[in-house]
């Protein structure tokens, strides 16, 4: 099942249950009464791990829609950007079963997620109607939309919130869905007697096979409306389009791959639950960042001055245009490829405070070959910097030419090519015998 665990929303107004637009004294009353009448010490023994759960929930829900910053953020993002199942230190059943698996077995079949094990015995869930998916029926889900979705390294770290306009088919309001005027009745169809399907005989090259296939006449429904009787507003197509502004929430520290579910947005079709939009996240490659998990890696480029003789600055622009300073002393030298690795200021991680590391790969950048300093500069330079270590003894000692400019992708290649232009065949010809047993 796509991301259920981080996607068990149970919106907080329906565990009060009580309207979006209810207000503080509301809320207030609501959880009053949620909280008595789910209170663990009011329920039987056996009603008690049940009670607990919808006892947190009751005051999770309270906590978010009490708190005027944290309505806010509900009304704007939705339950999703509380994670499901609260704000971090909000879980924890002090060692007992993990509360997304008891939610999720609770208020199974919200976000399509059928068929839960070990569901038996959670029933008779007080005040709890119209959360669906009790044991035993799985409700038949109308198709999730999935599509990509790409994003920034920045907008990842920053978290972001998305608007967008859908266009999508909703059941028509006006017949609830039925395709029919309020009192018409649906005449059966005669074409399939009522069956929705047809028997139809098939030509299968020389067999002659027997098929079923949806009735044309009632659309496979074995019923249909006679015009006059149609719903005016959808025709009877019981859907019609509608346009909704959407939110998606996309965290701080979201990851690449990462689903985002919009639950119950995708189009509607009659009889069936609301299908999910799901989002795949897609990082767009950064130019100077690589993610590794919640860490960043980055090369920064040091001159060949600060790597001796340190430096005091601004080394990077963070992925929220922070800059980022370091002050390296004085006397100790950076080598090339060294890494300096900055605590806490990789991605941040999601359900947490904490972030990962950011490592700083160190490319020493070496003056221009145009370079030109003065003889007396070079000799103060000879003098300061270290010796070259002992010479290598060797005898004869041939004193060669070279080309300062040379090419690695050239090493090797005359093997492939069969020789290249400066290599004369003579040479050629002897390679066999140098590479004969002797
Ligand atoms: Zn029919
Ligand atoms: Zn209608």
């Amino acid at each position: 099942m796509i991301g259920w665990k981080t996607n068990i929303v149970f919106l907080a107004t329906e565990v009060l249950e009580i309207h979006r637009g209810a207000s503080k004294e509301e809320v207030r009353q609501a959880y009053r009464k949620a909280a008595l009448s789910n209170h663990p010490d009011k329920v039987a023994e056996e009603e008690r791990p049940a009670a607990e759960i919808k006892f947190k929930a009751v005051q999770e829900a309270y906590e978010i829609l009490y708190d005027e910053d944290k309505r806010h953020i509900y009304d704007t993002h939705g339950m999703s950007a509380f994670n499901g199942s609260g704000e971090p230190g909000m879980g924890g059943m002090g060692g007992g079963p993990d509360l997304d698996d008891l939610l999720a077995q609770m208020f199974g079949g919200m976000g399509g997620m059928g068929g839960m094990p070990g569901m038996g015995g959670m029933g008779g869930m007080p005040g709890m109607g119209g959360m669906g998916g009790m044991p035993g029926g799985k409700p038949r889900t109308s198709p999730n939309e999935e599509q990509d979705y790409e994003i920034s390294l920045e907008d990842m770290y920053k978290g972001k919130t998305v608007k967008f306009a859908s266009t999508k088919n909703i059941i028509c309001s006006l017949c609830d869905g039925r395709g029919g005027k309020e009192k018409a009745k649906p005449k059966k169809c005669s074409t399939c007697d009522g069956q929705g399907v047809r028997e139809v005989l098939k030509n299968m090259g020389q067999f002659i096979t027997r098929a079923t296939q949806p009735c044309s006449t009632c659309n496979g429904e074995g019923q249909f409306y006679s015009p006059k009787d149609k719903c005016k507003k959808c025709k009877g197509n019981k859907i019609v389009e509608a346009k909704k502004m959407l939110e998606m929430y996309i965290a701080p520290g979201a990851r690449d791959g990462e689903k985002i579910v919009l639950e119950g947005e995708a189009d509607q079709v009659p009889g069936q639950e609301h299908g999910d939009i799901i989002f795949r996240l897609v990082q767009d490659e950064h130019p100077v960042f690589e993610r590794g998990g919640a860490d960043l890696r980055a090369e920064i480029n040091v001159t060949l001055a600060e790597a001796l003789t340190g430096f005091h600055r601004v080394v990077l622009k963070h992925l929220d245009g922070r800059g980022i300073e370091i002050k390296h002393s004085p006397g100790t030298v950076l080598q090339p490829g060294q890494v300096l690795t900055i605590r806490g200021e990789g991605m941040p991680i999601k359900r947490s405070d904490s972030r990962g590391d950011l490592y700083l790969v160190v490319n020493v950048v070496f003056p221009e070959g145009s370079w030109k300093p003065t003889p007396e500069v070079l000799a103060k330079l000879q003098e300061v910097l270290p010796k070259p270590e002992a010479p290598i003894e060797a005898a004869p000692v041939d004193e060669v030419e070279y080309d300062p400019h040379g090419n690695m992708e050239e090493f090797g290649a005359r093997d492939t090519n069969g020789g290249s232009a400066w290599q004369d065949d003579e040479e050629e010809d002897d390679e066999p015998v140098q590479c004969a047993p002797q």
